[in-house]
Formats: structure tokens, C-alpha cells, sequence
């Protein structure tokens, strides 16, 4: 289906990712044949990051013919039709998430554009905290961490990007021990502003696997 949203916001944040890498070769000079290895091995990641796609998915997303700049950007404007929105959640299912939290503050979500979002996130600065919510394994999923500011600059280590970051943690019921009482506390390095964070992140293993370890699936 030609409609189909097929796109994920990270995913798109890849290509980008890709066709930076290509113009960067470009005007470097490279030799022709060198500039054509680099433009099949970005078109190979790109078909290999939607291994279901159509035939039809797959042409859209062919961009060994591209030349100018002016086709990069429609290239990637049509992709942009084609963007698989965060589902929308209400603040019902959003407290739901976090029922131990009485005095939960939810974003305001009409201000939320859903269509370049891999995780919702937003930060609650009087009690230093932030939200993470995303969909794993097909479910809505929510964690909540402590909110540690740093006064430098960092890599983040959901999307790998270089700016403002905070230390996040979470306690988090680890699965492996044997003793009951056993708490671990897991932390990282994120971006302070997670729409920053959805415009650079590339992929979501790191997220998922912080996910994964602080709600112990
Ligand atoms: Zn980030």
C-alpha cells in the first residue's frame, strides 16, 4: 500500500545521517569510483533498515540516483509523508503509567509534534525528574528517573549526539539475583531536551535496552 506509514522517526534521522555522509564525500573529490562505493553502501544500510519493505518502499527509498542537492531534499520531504507517528496516549494512560507518582506533571501533549517522535519524554524540574514513555514490544511502557544536571556539554547515549545532557537514573529490580532486596541502579548520560534527542536519534537499541533494564523484562 502506497499509503502506508512506513518510516519510523529514528529510522529517518539514519538516511539524514546518510546523505550528510554522502555530500561530505562529494566535496571532497573523491574519486568516481570511491564516491560510487560510498553511495551503494549508504543505499545498502538504508534498504537493510526496512527489510519488509514493498517494491514500491523500496524504490522510494533508492537513492543512488540522486545528484543535487535540490533532490536530496525532495527525496527526503517525501519520506517525511511516509513517517509512522508515535501513537497518541492520553494523560489517563499516562498516569496509568506511573501510578506511584501522586503528583505526576504531564506535558502539555497538543504541543507534542507526534510525527518525529521515537520516545515521549518531558522532564519535571521542580522535583527533577524525567519521563521516558515508548512502545516496546507493542505495549506503552513508561519509566521515571531521577534527573541529575551536568554543567557540560556530553554525548548522549540514546542518540549518540553531542550537546546539553543530564545524568538519568532509574532503580530498577535486578531480574539475575538471587536476593529479593537487591536493588541496582542504573544511570546514563541523555539529552536534557529529548525533542533534540528525537531529531538525532538514529536507533533505538540503547534505549530499549535502558527500558528493558529498569522496568526488569
Ligand atoms: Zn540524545
Amino acid at each position: 500500500m502506497m499509503t502506508e506509514k512506513f518510516i519510523k522517526n529514528e529510522q529517518l534521522n539514519f538516511i539524514k545521517t546518510q546523505i550528510t555522509l554522502i555530500k561530505d564525500s562529494v566535496r571532497k573529490n573523491l574519486p568516481p569510483t570511491v564516491l560510487a562505493a560510498v553511495i551503494d553502501l549508504a543505499n545498502a544500510k538504508i534498504l537493510d533498515l526496512i527489510p519488509n519493505a514493498s517494491l514500491d518502499q523500496q524504490k522510494m527509498l533508492d537513492l543512488s540516483k540522486l545528484k543535487s542537492d535540490d533532490e536530496y531534499e525532495q527525496y527526503v520531504q517525501r519520506l517525511s509523508d511516509f513517517l509512522r507517528p508515535f501513537p497518541r496516549v492520553t494523560e489517563q494512560q499516562l498516569k496509568k503509567m506511573f501510578p506511584k507518582n501522586k503528583k505526576l506533571k504531564l506535558p502539555d501533549l497538543s504541543q507534542i509534534d507526534h510525527s518525529q517522535l521515537t520516545y515521549l519524554s518531558w522532564n519535571d524540574l521542580g522535583s527533577n525528574k524525567k519521563f521516558i514513555v515508548y512502545e516496546l514490544e507493542g505495549t506503552m511502557a513508561g519509566i521515571e528517573c531521577k534527573l541529575t544536571p551536568t554543567s557540560k556539554k556530553n554525548i548522549c547515549s540514546f542518540c549518540n549526539g553531542f550537546g546539553e545532557v543530564a545524568y538519568f537514573s532509574t532503580v530498577t529490580k535486578a531480574k539475575k539475583s538471587k536476593n529479593p532486596d537487591y536493588y541496582k541502579a542504573i544511570g546514563n548520560l541523555i539529552c536534557t531536551d529529548s525533542s533534540e534527542c528525537n531529531k538525532k536519534i538514529t536507533n533505538v537499541e540503547y534505549l530499549t535496552t535502558f527500558l528493558k533494564d529498569s522496568l526488569g523484562m
